[in-house]
């Protein structure tokens, strides 16, 4: 591992937490290594009958809270070290959640949009064929991520279910709703979002109407952007990989969607309604108060920190600010909300899928909404007055809440559980 590893980067939180606690320093050992890792190598017939092969991981960095949880992304630049580092973060993900898993991670080193959807559908099989020992309902289960959906776990999900020889749906969450998938899951992440920020609003000293960018827009960027304008924020910027637009009035969030659901980036829409062409890069650094980084990792960093005018950071995105971005935001006094925070609405919301996929019984949406909503409050407001008790950033009271119930489980596990490979 090199001295800048994603995951090295990462574990500076685990220490900068445990500095805070009395904790046994065995615990923070074995929360410094993802416990399995495996590799393959997919190999997939294309259209033209040639034949390709894609990288493949998939990582289960702890279970000692219960089985491991995480989704699988497919991207051109994963590597293994970004699918253990995202494995770090979903452990803590569910421990600051209080759901009994641990963390998990897979991911496909393969541009999806260069595949056909046939094509794309063997990829997703072949995912299952190679690591369907390592996932299991209560060993590993998978769920959507960055260029990954609900019709991509559908086909994962029948693939398992042929290989076992029976349907197990709670195998895989993130699933269509005609395969077990649950009420509310499409949205989950930027609703749990949303619903964090309407509940500390008055701590954070929110206005009713803020200007609002989002970097990303793809499933989470989508939904908070469509989850504010709704409530009456003003969404001011937004941006995806090929560019960005902006207008101070105020973007026509559903003219957004529908270029994204058209096949296009955000930037084609400059030019209607009053949208202005922004260069992505721009974005973090566009006057707002509120910035929703909906993208990849480590986007903002030294480089566009001191850029930024928002007040408050909501990271929907898994680990967009780099450690030394985060210490530049701290002294500017942004207030950032913790991905392990901010974007546990998904997970949250898996795990009720997997719930009604054991019982056979399925909620209401509202149910669903309710139950996200209570869970959203709950640890918000205890990480909020960690933060104030301890005078420190909402970051560092995040991981110290989740490192506290993974301790606990770590010592309740006695010391054999520190040997097991
Ligand atoms: P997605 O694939 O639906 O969307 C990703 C978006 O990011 C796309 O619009 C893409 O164009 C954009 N993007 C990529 N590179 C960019 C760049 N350089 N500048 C601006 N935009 C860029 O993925 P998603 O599910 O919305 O996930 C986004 C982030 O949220 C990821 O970090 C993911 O790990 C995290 N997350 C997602 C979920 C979930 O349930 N979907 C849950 C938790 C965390």
């Amino acid at each position: 591992m090199s001295q800048d590893s994603l995951l090295d980067r990462a574990l500076v939180r685990l220490d900068e937490a445990a500095g805070h606690l009395s904790i046994d320093p065995d615990v923070i050992e074995k929360l410094k290594y993802a416990r399995e890792t495996t590799k393959a190598r997919l190999m997939i017939r294309m259209d033209d009958g040639s034949r390709k092969s894609f990288l493949a991981w998939r990582c289960r960095y702890d279970d000692t809270r219960g089985p491991t949880k995480g989704g699988i992304r497919f991207h051109p630049d994963s590597t293994a070290d970004e699918v253990e580092t995202l494995a770090f973060w979903m452990t803590f993900k569910c421990a600051v959640m209080s759901l009994p898993y641990g963390g998990g991670k897979g991911a496909v080193q393969v541009d999806p949009r260069k595949l056909s959807k046939a094509e794309l559908e063997r990829l997703s099989r072949a995912y299952i064929q190679a690591f369907s020992r390592i996932i299991g309902a209560d060993r590993d289960i998978p769920a959507p991520d960055v260029y990954t959906n609900s019709m991509i776990m559908g086909w994962m999900a029948d693939e398992y279910a042929q290989i076992v020889g029976q349907a197990e749906p709670a195998v895989i969450t993130g699933k269509p709703i005609a395969l077990g998938g649950s009420l509310g899951r499409n949205d989950a992440t930027a609703r749990g979002g949303y619903y964090l920020v309407r509940h500390l609003a008055q701590d954070l000293s929110l206005s009713q109407t803020m200007r609002v960018a989002v970097q990303g827009f793809g499933n989470a960027g989508q939904h908070i952007a469509s989850l504010l304008a709704a409530d009456g924020h003003k969404i001011v910027a937004v941006s995806d990989s090929q560019g960005g637009v902006r207008c101070d009035a105020g973007l026509h969030v559903d003219m957004l969607i529908d270029a994204k659901n058209a096949g296009r980036s955000v930037a084609s829409t400059a030019g209607q309604g009053g949208h202005e062409t922004l260069p992505a890069d721009d974005l973090v650094g566009v006057a707002c108060d509120l910035l929703v980084p909906s993208a990849l990792e480590s986007m903002i960093h030294e480089g566009n920190a001191d850029s930024i005018k928002a007040k408050l950071v909501l990271e929907l995105a898994n680990g967009p600010i780099t450690p030394e971005a985060d210490a530049m935001l701290a002294k500017k006094g942004v207030a950032v909300l913790p991905d392990i925070l901010a974007n546990a609405g998904g997970v949250t919301v898996s795990y009720f899928e997997w719930v009604q996929n054991r019982q056979g019984f399925y909620w209401t949406v509202e149910e669903v909404y309710d139950r996200l909503r209570t869970i959203m409050e709950r640890e918000g407001r205890a990480i909020w007055s960690v933060s104030r008790d301890k005078n420190v950033t909402l970051r560092t009271a995040a991981y110290i809440h989740a490192l506290k119930r993974l301790a606990e489980a770590i010592e309740a596990h006695g010391t054999q559980s520190f040997f097991v490979s």
